[in-house]
């Protein structure tokens, strides 16, 4: 149903897992979500034609209903992400119901819960992985392969190295305005066809932030994406 591929230290486009049917991208009040990680993750699930589930964690360290951190959340719900709240004293019902019948796997920034999550909805995953001595900080990990760990009625687990580097890899162009759909339906509209969306009076993209459409946070992301890979570019 859908193919994961990485480059490898040749530049050669390598799999690294197979049909895997959502990717859980895993936030928390702490630490503190980075969007433009969140929209990088989203780039790549786009990519891979992979559905996404955005799952907020901890809620129990929300700050009320204002809390900005739910703010994003409805963000994404209305770019029309799939969202869920979850906290870890709630033993994740809600999520382990919806990942039944699913092949998943998490991605997120370290400490947001993922090994919690997981070592609830899969208890004995512990045992038959290292996942939870991951160490992205040092860009070290103690697994080297890719492992799937069955759960529940039907649903399965891919833990994978590969997977946790999922979203840093190679994008380019049409890849990320893929995964900015809110955006590339304004491409082709600007008044200049090289249009770069940034001081551009007649930009498309630039009046449809002004009139609330696009969100500003969303436009500087998929400049930043974009920056990237020219700058990628230039190097090669
Ligand atoms: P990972 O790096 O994404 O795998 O995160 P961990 O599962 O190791 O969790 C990091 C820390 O957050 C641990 O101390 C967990 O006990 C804690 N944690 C996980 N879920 C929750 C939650 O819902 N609420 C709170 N307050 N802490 C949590
Ligand atoms: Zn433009």
């Amino acid at each position: 149903r859908s193919l994961l591929t990485r480059p490898d230290r040749y530049h050669k486009v390598k799999p690294v897992a197979a049909n895997i049917s959502l990717i859980v991208i895993v936030i928390a009040p702490l630490p503190e979500p980075a969007p433009t990680l969140i929209d990088r993750y989203l780039v790549a699930c786009a990519d891979a034609e992979i559905p996404a589930l955005l799952v907020l964690n901890k809620c129990d360290l929300l700050l009320g209903n204002d809390d900005p951190r739910l703010k994003l959340l409805d963000e994404y719900k209305a770019l029309g992400y799939e969202c869920m709240l979850t906290q870890a004293d709630s033993d994740f019902a809600e999520l382990k119901q919806r990942l039944d019948n699913e092949t998943v796997a998490f991605v997120g920034q370290s400490g947001v819960g993922k090994s919690t999550m997981i070592n609830a909805i899969v208890p004995d995953a512990a045992q038959k992985t290292n996942i939870i001595s991951e160490n992205s900080a040092l860009g070290q990990h103690t697994t080297t392969s890719t492992r799937l760990i069955r759960f529940g009625e039907n649903g399965a687990l891919i833990d994978s190295p590969g997977i946790r580097e999922f979203g840093l890899w190679h994008l380019d162009h049409a890849k990320i305005d893929h995964g900015f759909p809110e955006i590339s339906a304004f491409i082709g509209h600007c008044q200049y066809r090289n249009c770069t969306h940034t001081h551009e009076k007649q930009c498309a993209i630039k009046q449809a932030v002004d009139k609330h459409e696009v969100l500003a946070r969303r436009l500087d992301s998929y400049l930043r994406l974009v920056d990237e890979i020219t700058e990628a570019q230039q190097k090669n």
